[in-house]
């Protein structure tokens, strides 16, 4: 597989794309920022080229996984990730059943959209369970943008912007009271109660300074339990 770096990614991103490829046959992969012709989407699979193109301006833009109550960084990493995994999906479903997948083009098939999301979450899940987050600097040009948001943002709150640091270099991804406030995996008070008692006793998450967080991986099992019900 052939790398094309546009704007510079995390090395853990590579290195995730890499292993990844092991497994499917993708002619090319290609890290860019504000691609036009995406149309506000994170990334795309070309079948006729085999590419699999990834936009990490709109990573840094998607805040889905804030929903769940995750960080901003940790959002950003997560997207970029979830990004790689969701369009390696599509390319070996194209691999599987190409006739299938010109039907998917055409018509926009939710069915194979959905397919991938799950399998791209799965492989998030393992990934981060077993790696770090990268840090700020680590974060090439994402983290670049990061840096100059923070700094801008220093004067207006000074408190999320210790926060941001403060976690920076642990697995940390999301405050635990914000993801039992805001995660839909979480179906009712009972459940959001469970998971804060489980960081407290040490079972999940991890805590820093008394504050109990979830990692990323933690916030996305949660979530994704909700799916599988
Ligand atoms: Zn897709």
């Amino acid at each position: 597989m052939k790398i094309l770096i546009h704007k510079e990614v995390p090395s853990q991103l590579l290195e995730a794309a890499r292993e990844m490829c092991e497994q499917i046959d993708i002619k090319q992969m290609i890290f860019d920022a504000n691609i036009t012709g995406l149309n506000g989407k994170l990334g795309m699979f070309n079948p006729n080229t085999g590419a699999i193109l990834i936009d990490i301006g709109t990573c840094m833009k998607n805040v889905r996984w804030m929903e769940l109550g995750m960080s901003y960084i940790p959002n950003v990493w997560c997207n970029m990730l979830h990004t790689v995994f969701h369009e390696g999906a599509h390319a070996s479903h194209f691999m599987a059943e190409p006739e299938h997948f010109e039907m998917y083009m055409e018509h926009k098939d939710a069915v194979l959209e959905h397919a991938a999301d799950v399998e791209a979450l799965e492989l998030t899940i393992d990934w981060t369970r077993l790696h770090e987050t990268p840090t700020i600097s680590e974060m090439g040009w994402a983290g670049e943008q990061i840096q100059t948001l923070l700094n801008s943002l220093y004067l207006k709150d000074p408190n999320l912007i210790d926060e941001a640091i403060e976690i920076e270099y642990t697995k940390a991804a999301g405050k635990v009271a914000m993801v039992a406030a805001h995660c839909p995996g979480l179906a009712d008070d009972e459940d959001a109660q469970r998971v804060i008692r489980a960081v407290q006793d040490g079972e999940i998450g991890i805590r820093i300074n008394g504050i109990g967080y979830l990692k990323i991986d933690d916030i996305l099992e949660i979530n994704n339990q909700q799916d599988r019900r």
